[in-house]
């Protein structure tokens, strides 16, 4: 497995919309254990293609109940009261948000052994999951910011951003030797 960089605010392919994925290949399957892998040391819960400077439609997530790799996800229903809480972003490092989302979901989506999955989610599942959905569309959660809190969060990243030259966030050994799993940016 190999650690990969991650784009950071500010890359235009985090705006790009993702091509849908045909089919399953062994190519596709090690891109999906990467980043899994790229997410873990990163301390993510989540982490879609575009962030890995990829186009494929396609997101790993990790809530510490098992990893999940979603191929063409698409959100098939949502259900339920909207909630707020506070999401962040493994390409936007230390700036957070409360964004409004829907509570329950249904997620439908091709698994890495090209199985066509239903899959029911609520709270923070839900949550990480539409957030990686929004990935793929080109949307990221300061999108869905006031006008006020995007502004602040925009100057707070105008700080941040210049530790990652080229808008890339390199994993430090440091990261790596931490590794943990217990993360909280999607
Ligand atoms: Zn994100």
């Amino acid at each position: 497995m190999a650690l990969l960089d991650i784009r950071v605010l500010g890359d235009p392919i985090l705006r790009q919309a993702t091509t849908p994925v045909g089919t399953v290949t062994d190519d596709l399957r090690r891109l999906a254990q990467d980043m899994l892998e790229t997410m873990y040391v990163a301390r993510g819960i989540g982490l879609a293609a575009p962030q890995v400077g990829r186009t494929e439609r396609l997101a790993v997530v990790d809530i510490e109940d098992g990893p999940m790799v979603m191929i063409n996800p698409e959100i098939v229903r949502t259900e339920g009261p909207t909630e707020k809480s506070e999401e962040g972003c493994l390409s936007i490092p230390e700036v957070y948000g409360d964004v409004e989302r829907p509570t329950r979901i249904t997620v439908r989506y091709m698994d890495a052994d090209g199985a066509i999955v239903e899959r029911d989610a609520d709270e923070l599942l839900a949550r990480c999951i539409q957030h990686e959905v929004d990935h793929l569309d080109g949307k990221l959660f300061i999108d869905y910011l006031g006008p006020f809190k995007r502004r602040t969060a925009l100057a707070k990243w105008t700080r941040e951003k210049e530790q990652y030259p080229g808008n890339i966030r390199r994993l430090t050994a440091e990261e790596i030797a931490e590794h943990h799993h217990n993360g909280e940016e999607l």
